[in-house]
C-alpha cells in the first residue's frame, strides 16, 4: 500500500516534470520571441561556408553571417550564449522560416523577388556577385566557356537559377545540396568548375588545404543582395532587424566584421549596401 502510494506520488512528479520541459523555458518550442529577451533564439545559418557560416570542429561558430546574425540578436535581447545556430542549406531556407524551425535565416541568403513571396527580408547587409572557381591551370575564363563543360552548384540557390536562365544554359550542371560538396568535385577533377558568389568561393579558395590549388574568374556574373530572412508578415522583426544593421554599420562593427572574416581570405567586398536598398 504505502509502496502504491510512493510511486504515485513518483507519477505525479514525473507528470509535473514532463510538464514543465513541454511549457518550457527552453525554448525548443518555439524559434524565439518577437519581443527579444526570451531564453533562446534560433538562427539559420550555412556550416560549410569558410568565411561567411562555418561550424568549426569544436562546434564554435565563425563568418560574416555569424557576426552578423550575433549582433542582430543582441540588439533584438538576445546575449550570444542565448542563439542556437541552426543550419539551413540553400534550398531548405523558405520552409525553414515557414515552419518557424528557426526565427531568423542569416546564411549567403539573396534577396529575390521569387522569395520575397515566401519570406520577408531585412537588409541587405551585404552585397556579393557570381562568379567561377576553377582549378589554377584551367582556361575556363569568362562564361561562354563553361557550354558542354560539367559545372557544379547547389540546388535552390540564385547561383544555379542564374546559370539555367542567364549566363551558360548549355553547361552541364550537376546540383549538390551543399558547396563544400562541390569544392570536393572540382579538387578530383569530377567538375571544371564551381559557381555561386565570390564571397563564397574566396572563403574556399583561402582554405590552407586548397592554397594555391583554385582561382576565381573575378567575374561579376550577378549582384547579389543578402538579406536576413524573416517569416513571410512578420513586419515587426523585420524593422527590428533593419535598426540593428544599421546601427551595425554606422557603429562600424559592420567593417570590423568585414575586415575579421573576409581579410584572411582577401576578399575585396563591396562598401555596405543601404538598407533597403537593392542593386538590380
Ligand atoms: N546568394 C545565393 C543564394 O542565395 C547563393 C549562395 C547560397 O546558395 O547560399 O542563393
Amino acid at each position: 500500500m504505502k509502496l502504491r502510494k510512493v510511486s504515485a506520488a513518483a507519477a505525479a512528479a514525473l507528470v509535473l516534470s514532463i510538464t514543465a520541459t513541454a511549457c518550457g523555458g527552453d525554448g525548443d518550442s518555439d524559434s524565439g520571441s518577437g519581443s527579444g529577451g526570451g531564453d533562446k533564439i534560433k538562427i539559420g545559418i550555412k556550416y560549410d561556408q569558410p568565411g561567411l557560416g562555418l561550424k568549426e570542429p569544436d562546434g564554435t561558430f565563425s563568418g560574416f553571417d555569424v557576426d552578423v546574425a550575433t549582433y542582430v540578436a543582441k540588439e533584438l535581447g538576445y546575449d550570444a550564449d542565448q542563439i542556437d545556430f541552426v543550419e539551413t542549406k540553400s534550398a531548405d531556407r523558405e520552409n525553414a522560416l515557414a515552419r518557424g524551425d528557426v526565427k531568423l535565416i542569416a546564411a549567403t541568403y539573396s534577396i529575390t523577388d521569387e522569395r520575397k513571396q515566401k519570406v520577408d527580408f531585412a537588409g541587405p547587409y551585404l552585397l556579393a556577385h557570381q562568379d567561377l572557381l576553377v582549378k589554377t591551370d584551367s582556361d575556363i575564363t569568362e562564361a561562354t566557356d563553361l557550354n558542354g563543360k560539367n559545372l557544379c552548384s547547389v540546388v535552390g540557390s540564385t547561383s544555379a537559377q542564374n546559370v539555367h536562365d542567364d549566363f551558360a544554359p548549355k553547361a552541364n550542371l550537376k546540383e549538390n545540396s551543399t558547396y563544400s560538396e562541390c569544392i570536393s568535385s572540382l579538387q578530383n577533377g569530377t567538375v571544371d568548375a564551381l559557381t555561386t558568389d565570390d564571397s563564397i568561393l574566396a572563403g574556399y579558395a583561402a582554405q590552407a588545404q586548397y592554397k594555391g590549388k583554385f582561382k576565381l574568374a573575378g567575374l561579376k556574373l550577378s549582384n547579389e543582395n543578402y538579406g536576413i530572412g524573416v517569416k513571410k508578415g512578420d513586419t515587426e522583426t523585420v524593422n527590428k532587424v533593419n535598426a540593428a544593421l544599421e546601427k551595425m554599420v554606422s557603429s562600424k562593427a559592420w567593417d570590423k566584421a568585414v575586415a575579421d572574416n573576409f581579410g584572411p581570405a582577401n576578399y575585396k567586398n563591396e562598401p555596405a549596401p543601404k538598407i533597403g536598398v537593392i542593386v538590380k
